[in-house]
């Protein structure tokens, strides 16, 4: 059977297609991203308005591009998946208003779905079925989570998450400080890979003895980055840009993987998967694969391609609905932007 993905919850419009096997497994046949995101560079972040107008005109060429991509028609499609959140309520409209057409259009059900849920289901294109339970590491621009997956297609729990920043958004704004490109991400990547992690002793949030196991924060970590660089530029120094990228990642891959690697360790969890737009980094990926090889747990990590928003992901969570047998969501099915992580099917 094949399945459409629609994904418009921020700023990328993504269309993917897979086929689900009859065995279970799920094959990524197309996956087509369309992103607005140098439209918000100037604005250091995603302005929802832009997003929403950029959805809109790059909806129906992305289906398209899919198709085209996958050599297959609209006809072939079995099942329709969307993002119905989180996300911003405008952009993901659009995404739903879409897929409900196309559903009406070509008879065929249509499953709202939780865009968290896909960051997780889009590690079974790489790496096949994922055991359960698993223990998940939902690392974005807008979340930071430790989840515990029975049933992707039904039974997530939250263990832990952010109290203030996610990870990516700490990425954002420390790139900002240093004058770096938005997203921050992958410009600070590479900054870091020529700079030295131990140059500067930056915070490790949420780590004292009476803080909560399995949460984070990165606000403190994020002030302490631009008070330091304030610092140096007050003294009329030049800013070492690449030590201070690389301190603040070994700082946020540390917390992050320490913390994964106990939490699967306490609850008995044999596989960890690392999974959203910070998943792509490499001192991350790197960190968690020696931590993890040394708890002896099973460490996943998408490509980066599949890590940051797509169709892929979504198109790969319709598949483990459809195979599961889980009810289609009704036609008059609305987006929410504050969709828990719980809700994996509205
Ligand atoms: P959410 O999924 O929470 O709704 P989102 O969809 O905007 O948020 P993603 O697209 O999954 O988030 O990820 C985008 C984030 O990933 C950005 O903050 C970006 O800076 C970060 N990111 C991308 N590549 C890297 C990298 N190599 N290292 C660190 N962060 C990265
Ligand atoms: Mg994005
Ligand atoms: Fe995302």
């Amino acid at each position: 059977r094949i399945i459409m993905g629609v994904e418009s919850s921020c700023d990328e419009t993504g269309v993917g297609l897979v086929r689900l096997h009859d065995d279970g497994t799920v094959e990524l046949l197309a996956d087509e991203v369309a992103s607005s995101v140098d439209q918000h560079a100037r604005f250091g972040g995603v302005v929802p308005e832009v997003a929403s107008r950029a959805h809109l005109e790059a909806m129906v060429p992305t289906v398209r591009r899919a198709f085209d991509a996958a050599n297959l028609t609209l006809s072939d499609v079995d099942a329709i998946a969307v993002t119905a959140g989180p996300g911003l309520a405008g952009a993901l409209l659009v995404g739903v208003s879409a897929a409900k057409a196309y559903a009406a259009a070509l008879d065929v059900p249509l499953y709202g779905v939780n865009h968290l849920a896909g960051h997780i289901a889009v590690d079974t294109l790489q790496h096949g079925p994922l055991p359960t339970p698993s223990l998940a590491l939902l690392v974005s621009g807008g979340h930071t989570q430790l989840l515990r997956i029975d049933d992707i297609a039904g039974k997530i729990t939250e263990i832990g998450s952010t109290v203030d920043d996610a990870a990516g958004e700490a990425y954002d704004k420390v790139a900002r400080v240093l004058e770096l490109p938005y997203p921050g991400g992958p410009p600070i990547d590479k900054a870091a890979k020529e700079g030295n992690p131990k140059a500067i002793a930056f915070p490790r949030g949420m780590t004292g003895p009476r803080d909560p196991a399995f949460d984070f924060s990165f606000s403190g970590l994020k002030t302490a980055v631009a008070r330091w660089v304030e610092g140096a530029q007050a003294r009329g120094e030049d800013i070492p840009v690449a030590d201070v990228a690389a301190s603040f990642q070994e700082a946020v891959a540390d917390v992050l993987t320490a913390k994964a690697v106990r939490a699967a360790t306490e609850s008995g969890i044999g596989t960890l998967v690392i999974s959203g737009g910070v998943a792509a980094n490499s001192r991350l990926s790197a960190l968690a694969a020696q931590r993890c090889a040394e708890a002896g747990i099973e460490l996943r990590v998408p490509r980066p391609r599949l890590c940051t928003d797509n169709g892929a992901m979504i198109a790969a969570l319709g598949a483990h609905l459809v195979a599961a047998g889980v009810a289609p969501s009704p036609l008059d099915l609305s987006a929410d932007p504050a969709l828990p992580v719980s809700t994996v099917c509205v």
